[in-house]
């Protein structure tokens, strides 16, 4: 009986310390399990410093990594169409950076719950290097223009009128402003006249009596002439400055908007009936409107805002507000086992405030 109790005993004790080694086995691997993501460099998602990533995509997708006991392995892609090929491919198991949720790729993907509020918003240059402040251009584009051309046209016609009446009353004044009695080329005397009187600049004054009276009319006439016309070319050169501005998206038609490869920004720019300038880096797009081979870009708001606020302080800005809303999510492969953990983590983040903490370092306002 004893011996049949102790054999027991022996067999429940071996159980159980099986049991637990085959429970340790479990628990900590030896090797963490690696996981292969996706990301691209977008500050202040990703940003890339010394060699090594961070940002806000990576700092919440490093926490949720050590929640969930893996090893994140991250790659980079040069542009949001290569990143979703590299998830399409299986070849790693998750993207995360500054990705779009968009009917079209959730056709296509799955994506985890929205990691953040974005949109598409405009930048341009700042007011200070905006403006074309050269006034001799300025000058020279008024001088050339057709307010200018059918001003002139307006000032030949009406020259005709005084510049006859006076050659007809002047051209037997022997101290006149005429001095032939021909019409050809006393006329000439009278246009030339009448030419300068009426830009004020009047050099001699008709001698006849009824050919001053004449002159004093055509004097103020002339007043007004020139009131009229520098009213019209201070309209058309304000004018000329605000159109020539940016300040909705519907003033993007037929301009040059630099956007990244792929991006849902380029999609909504071709809609705009603009001209997309796509490029890879948004950092090119930077360049590509400091050297103004582009007028505005258009782009996410978080990540314009960044730049706005930091590296691009004073010399860009931000015409109105985020016109189109989008989400971030992370983006896995249709299916993916991974997901509804990855969620569960992310909503627990939310709730204890570890997302705050991530959000506050990269968006808070410094
Ligand atoms: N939110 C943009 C998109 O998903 C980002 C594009 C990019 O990474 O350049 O289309």
């Amino acid at each position: 009986m004893l011996r049949l109790v102790s054999g027991y005993l022996f067999a429940i004790l071996v159980t159980i310390t099986m049991g637990s080694l085959t429970v340790q086995a479990q628990d900590s691997p030896a090797q963490p399990r690696e996981v292969q993501i996706v990301t691209r460099v977008l500050p202040p998602m990703v940003v890339e410093r010394d060699k090594s990533l961070t940002g806000f995509s990576i700092e919440l997708m490093d926490t949720i990594a050590n929640r969930m006991r893996f090893v994140p392995a991250y790659t980079v892609a040069p542009d949001v169409r290569s990143l979703l090929e590299e998830v399409r491919s299986g070849r790693v198991q998750l993207g995360i950076s500054a990705v779009s949720i968009t009917a079209v790729r959730e056709a296509e993907f799955d994506f985890s719950q929205p990691i953040l509020n974005s949109g598409l918003q405009i930048m341009t240059l700042g007011q200070a290097s905006a403006g074309n402040n050269n006034p001799l251009w300025d000058m020279l584009r008024l001088l050339v223009s057709w307010t200018s051309l059918a001003w002139l046209g307006i000032g030949a016609l009406l020259i005709m009128i005084p510049a006859h009446i006076v050659w007809f009353l002047e051209r037997r004044h022997p101290e006149g402003i005429v001095p032939t009695r021909k019409y050809f080329p006393g006329i000439f005397f009278a246009l030339y006249w009448a030419a300068g009187t009426l830009a004020t600049q009047a050099e001699s004054a008709p001698k006849h009596a009824l050919a001053r009276l004449v002159a004093v009319l055509w004097m103020f006439t002339g007043v007004v002439f020139v009131a009229l016309y520098t009213a019209q070319l201070t309209a058309t050169l304000t004018v000329q400055q605000i159109a020539g501005g940016i300040n909705s998206p519907e003033d993007l038609a037929g301009k040059r908007v630099a956007v990244t490869a792929g991006s849902t920004a380029a999609l909504a720019v071709r809609e705009l009936q603009a001209f997309a300038v796509e490029v890879r880096q948004i950092s090119d797009a930077y360049d590509a409107l400091q050297d103004r081979t582009v007028d505005a870009i258009v782009f996410d708001a978080p990540v314009l805002m960044y730049y706005a606020a930091n590296e691009g302080k004073g010399r860009v800005q931000l015409a109105g507000s985020p016109f189109r809303k989008e989400d971030y999510g992370i983006v896995f492969p249709r299916g993916s086992a991974l997901r509804s953990e990855v969620n569960i983590t992310l909503l627990k983040m939310r709730e204890d405030g570890s997302y705050q903490r991530i959000y506050d370092r990269w968006f808070a306002s410094r």
